[in-house]
């Protein structure tokens, strides 16, 4: 496969590179990571995203060239579809970055069905920029410092600080060599997680109330409606990270943030602990994920949307 996708960089000039919406540091770090690589040899390279840049990943080196408006399809040889297990997850320009000629796939997702003929899928890969550091590796290209911040920043966040269930020996390796390279653990940290506006502490205390604890102690879940992201005065993206306070308490074997993104829309941020499956959770509501990290999109009313996840977390529960 990397012999593939190493043909593919050398055969072609102008290339493509994008994730999913609602980004992550995983999407950002592989995207960078990989941005740096093809403009070292010599390539045309364009990220395009739906979404903006979270303010706590714009110290990563190229992020302020990631566009927002697709460029011309004629233009474009190869796009880089990465962390997407499904086209659909890149947005609103999905069915036009299809259009394009040549087609990668690098992701770690279990529900990765193979959309693209050349892909690089290893679900036990802690994280996409795991994979682009073996691409790297494979290809025998220099790993620069920006490139090493970039893919250090992949793996840390998609291991939740190195704390989830795919925190393996490959993951650890890996950011074993990318700290030589040139990534600083704790400057990095410092800016992902000690780097938050004053907003997104108040729309914690806001949330804080709706701790609810169901199944006898094994699942716990925080809400936030639209009106206390309002009050708070804070942004979607400061979601990002609070489905970890439910998931810290002892017992919980499940963690659920229900976000209102809109009117009765609700986005659901699921972890579990140890060898608890969620992303059997959020695939039976349409969406995906890994083991301990899933999520999905539901429409309704919050108290029948607890009650339906509630449900769909005992139907999935192993006999005991
Ligand atoms: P998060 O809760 O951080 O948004 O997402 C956790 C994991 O679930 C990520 O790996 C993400 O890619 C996946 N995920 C989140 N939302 C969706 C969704 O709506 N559909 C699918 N297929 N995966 C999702
Ligand atoms: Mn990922």
């Amino acid at each position: 496969m990397f012999l593939r996708i190493s043909d593919m960089i050398s055969r072609h000039q102008v290339f493509l590179i994008t994730a999913h919406e609602r980004l992550d540091g995983d999407a950002l770090g592989s995207e960078l990571a990989l941005f740096h690589m093809l403009r070292g040899l010599g390539k045309e390279v364009t990220i395009y995203n739906q979404d903006r840049t979270p303010e706590n990943f714009l110290f990563l080196a190229g992020s302020d060239e990631i566009v927002r408006e697709l460029p011309p399809l004629e233009s474009l040889e190869v796009a880089f579809i990465l962390d997407c297990s499904d086209v659909a997850r890149i947005g609103k320009e999905s069915t036009r970055v299809k259009l394009i000629p040549n087609l990668v796939n690098i992701d770690h997702h279990v529900s990765n069905g193979g959309f693209c003929d050349v892909r690089l899928i290893d679900p036990q890969a802690s994280s996409t920029g795991e994979l682009i550091f073996r691409l790297v590796r494979d290809m025998g290209v220099a790993l620069t410092a920006e490139m090493a911040t970039c893919l250090y920043t992949a793996i840390l966040t998609d291991t939740g600080g190195f704390r989830y269930g795919n925190t393996r020996r490959g993951a650890l390796l890996a950011a074993a060599d990318l700290v030589e390279g040139g990534a600083d653990p704790q400057w990095i940290s410092e800016n992902i997680y000690e780097a938050d506006p004053p907003a997104r502490i108040r729309l914690l205390a806001a949330i804080l109330p709706t701790l609810t604890i169901d199944e006898g102690g094994r699942v716990a879940s925080l809400a936030i409606t639209q009106k206390a992201l309002a009050a708070a005065g804070a942004l979607p993206e400061h979601i990002e990270g609070l489905v970890d306070l439910p998931r810290s308490i002892r017992g919980i074997g499940i963690a659920i943030l229900y976000s209102e993104l809109s009117d009765r829309h609700f986005k659901l941020s699921l972890r579990s602990k140890g060898n608890i499956n969620v992303e059997r959770v959020a695939r039976a509501f349409g969406g995906g994920g890994h083991t301990n990290a899933a999520g999905c999109q539901v429409d309704g009313e919050l108290p029948e949307i607890r009650r339906r996840v509630l449900e769909a977390i005992r139907a999935s529960a192993p006999e005991s």
